[in-house]
């Protein structure tokens, strides 16, 4: 251990990076309130039992990623790896059934145990939205449009890719599960451990395994389309037909799953090749039977996330803070004209900065190195005359300016 560093995984967002931050998380906020997603949080840990049911045991969070811990009091609680888990408990306990359809958008810190490199760590920022209450294929052409929507206005549409597929209703994936698990019960000799753990549990979670082993396997594996009933194919094609209407580009991929038994129907991701190995930038799907698995009434429920980490990587640099004036004041008498003023232009609405230490010139350097755009310099000559001097930090031009006009002035400067 090396107290003085930060926890493996962890870091510090300092103020370059979380403009980007700030940038990904306020465009996401600003867009989804048009769609009438309101902001809601939920607390950063919760009983562990909430993300064990339903993330699942099997999974790779729960298994290998979640930060659990026992508190003072005996309770086994978990940072949140994700937050919909935390949004289906929150619409549990807080009753709010009677108010669906519900839109929430979610953004905040999640804690996963993993192998922390480029755009994987272990605390790591999500953007979230959750539609809860709408079982149609309407709730899931409005979340992706959303997605799509927000990632334009990031400016990374071009660098995306969206991969659609479907899981079927629960008849489809039962008949599929059943016909999966028949086929690879046949080659358990040439699976990895991990694939034949979820055998039982998580078999659809198999057809996601990055084993090459388990590849071989899965590629001659019998496939989920072919197992759609007539609901389930309508509702993949009523998605596919919105997302033609509002323009936007997808492609099928046939071994995108969520493995656990309350999704449904869509699983999507928006991936890209600009981050190397971290090719996920948003995913999501609907998970009708969650909240009923959770103890709560039947609701349906679809939704994403995005890592804030991987889109703040991916967008322009965006605009630094707003160039402050300097006020800068020569003698002691001009420091309390100046000390006042500074607030004044501050209340006024202006970036100000107040020049601390040293004579004219050293202050003037001060004012260069905060990039300001004017200096206010206030002598004793000035302070006589009640004005101030205001150079132009660009031009270097100075221009004589009454106290009382000061403001006026300067707004050609915000
Ligand atoms: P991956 O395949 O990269 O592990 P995932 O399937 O675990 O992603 P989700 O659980 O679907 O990811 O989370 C949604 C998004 O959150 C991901 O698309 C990614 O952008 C981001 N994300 C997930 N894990 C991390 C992490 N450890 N560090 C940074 N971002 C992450
Ligand atoms: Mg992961």
């Amino acid at each position: 251990m090396s107290d003085l560093q930060p926890v493996r995984g962890t870091h510090d967002i300092l103020p370059e990076d979380h403009r980007r931050h700030r940038q990904v998380t306020e465009t996401a906020r600003q867009i989804a309130a048009r769609y009438g997603y309101e902001e809601i949080s939920t607390p950063v840990f919760e009983f562990s039992e909430v993300f064990k049911r339903t993330l699942g045991e099997t999974s790779d969070i729960v298994t290998k990623e979640m930060f659990s811990f026992e508190d003072r009091g005996g309770e086994q609680l978990t940072l949140r790896p994700e937050v919909t888990a935390g949004v289906a408990r929150a619409f549990i306990s807080g009753g709010l059934a009677q108010h669906l359809p519900l839109k929430f958008f979610c953004q905040g810190p999640m804690f996963r145990y993993e192998r922390p490199q480029k755009g994987r760590q272990r605390q790591f920022h999500q953007i979230d939205v959750e539609l809860l209450g709408v079982d149609g294929p309407l709730a899931d052409i409005e979340i992706i449009s959303l997605a799509a929507h927000i990632l334009d206005a990031l400016g990374v549409a071009d660098k995306v890719t969206l991969e659609l597929n479907t899981l079927g209703d629960t008849e489809s994936r039962q008949s599929y599960r059943t016909k999966l698990v028949g086929y690879l019960e046949g080659f358990k000799d040439k699976l990895s451990e991990d694939s034949l753990a979820r055998l039982d549990r998580n078999p659809l979670r198999i057809l996601d395994s990055k084993d090459q082993g388990d590849r071989a396997v899965i590629a001659d594996a019998p496939l989920l389309e072919d197992h759609m009933n007539d609901a389930s194919k309508a509702f993949f094609e009523d998605v596919q037909k919105g997302l033609k209407t509002a323009g936007i580009e997808y492609k099928i991929n046939p071994t995108l799953v969520r493995g656990l038994d309350y999704y449904c129907h869509m699983a999507f991701e928006f991936t890209t090749e600009t981050l190397g190995a971290q090719g996920a930038v948003l995913a999501g799907g609907r998970y009708d039977g969650l909240i009923e698995a959770m103890g709560g009434p039947p609701t349906p429920g679809t939704g994403w996330a995005a890592g804030v980490e991987r889109l703040a990587l991916m967008i322009a640099e965006p605009p630094g803070p707003a160039r402050p004036v300097a006020v800068v004041p020569i003698g002691q008498a001009a420091e309390a004209e100046a000390l006042s003023l500074v607030q004044r232009l501050r209340r006024a609405g202006f970036t100000a900065d107040l020049g601390f230490s040293g004579n004219l010139q050293k202050r003037l350097k001060g004012a260069n190195k905060a990039n300001a755009v004017a200096a206010v310099i206030i002598g004793e000559d000035e302070l006589a005359k009640g004005a101030a001097t205001v150079r132009d930090m660009e031009t270097g031009e100075q221009t004589e300016v009454k106290l009382s006009a000061l403001e006026d002035h300067l707004a050609r400067y915000r």
